[in-house]
């Protein structure tokens, strides 16, 4: 594995290959990164993760601050996956520049997570069209888990016809049904009881509403939710996956999308 903190000499490296998979990622290394990297793994073109934490897309310093970093380790598991390429930029490596494509970002992004953090998704935007500027990546792997963000950059490429494909990787979870995630290790243990309480509890009502759509009864859910021990609700709704609209009637293609607070950690997850 070789490390690059420099655009330039990764540029120069990557030049001599036939292309990357590209996974992004802002560290805090968990099951769910390894199952992207591991597919990632399985093309035919060599793997570069990068790990940056985007100063950019974290609409509250205390929380940018918070935000789990651990990139020895990170290093540690990425030397045993046996990656090609880990780029590690400073901030000035990828802001320093001007990036020849504007951002597009779809309207969708006023939604869910943009309507509650605001300067997100234009954040994420901003840094994913740096990373695609400096690598120019063949695939990009990106998980379900954060599916807003997945279609929005999913649109950017489209929109600005770039070549890079976007895979989509499968939401990977704990053992108590939680979705892996970085946030999780702010999490005490009778915290992550808690959020699995409350996955398990949502994924039985979307079963439910499936049958009886009235049941789907907002208010009441979140009353639900405060009582197993969320301390506050930032949305709960249902989204078409392919159009991103909110759905009057199930259909196929929705999943349950939530976003959450225990005490200072901030939950998203999709069902
Ligand atoms: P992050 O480090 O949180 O910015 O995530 C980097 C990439 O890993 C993003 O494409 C995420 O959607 C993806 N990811 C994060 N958690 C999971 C998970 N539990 N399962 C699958 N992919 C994930």
């Amino acid at each position: 594995m070789k490390i690059f903190k420099d655009k330039h000499i990764l540029q120069k490296e990557i030049l001599k290959t036939k292309g990357t998979s590209f996974v992004p990622t802002m560290g805090g290394l968990h099951k769910g990164h390894i199952s992207l990297i591991k597919q990632s793994k399985k093309s035919k073109f060599k793997t570069l993760v990068s790990i940056f934490v985007n100063p950019k897309q974290f609409n509250n310093k205390s929380d940018f601050r918070s935000y789990p970093r651990n990139t020895k380790k990170d290093i540690k598991l990425l030397k045993k996956l046996k990656i090609d390429y880990l780029y590690i930029p400073k901030f000035k490596d990828i802001y320093g520049f001007r990036p020849k494509n504007k951002v597009f970002l779809d309207k969708s992004s006023k939604k869910l997570c943009g309507k509650f953090r605001k300067g997100h998704f234009e954040g994420v935007l901003n840094v994913v069209n740096r990373f695609i500027e400096i690598i120019k990546p063949k695939y990009i792997f990106l998980g379900k888990k954060d599916y807003q963000q997945l279609y929005l950059i999913k649109k950017h490429i489209e929109k600005r016809k770039i070549k890079s494909k976007i895979i989509e990787c499968k939401t990977i979870r704990e053992n108590n049904g939680i979705a892996c995630s970085s946030r999780n290790s702010n999490l005490s243990k009778s915290q992550m009881k808690i959020a699995s309480n409350i996955f398990y509890y949502l994924k039985n009502l979307k079963k439910k509403i499936k049958k009886n759509y009235s049941l789907f009864k907002i208010n009441r859910i979140k009353k639900d939710l405060i009582n197993l021990g969320a301390d506050k609700i930032d949305y709960l709704e249902n989204f078409n996956t392919k159009d991103f609209k909110k759905i009057k009637k199930p259909n196929k293609k929705y999943s349950l999308f939530f976003a959450y607070y225990i005490k200072k950690v901030r939950l998203i997850d999709n069902i």
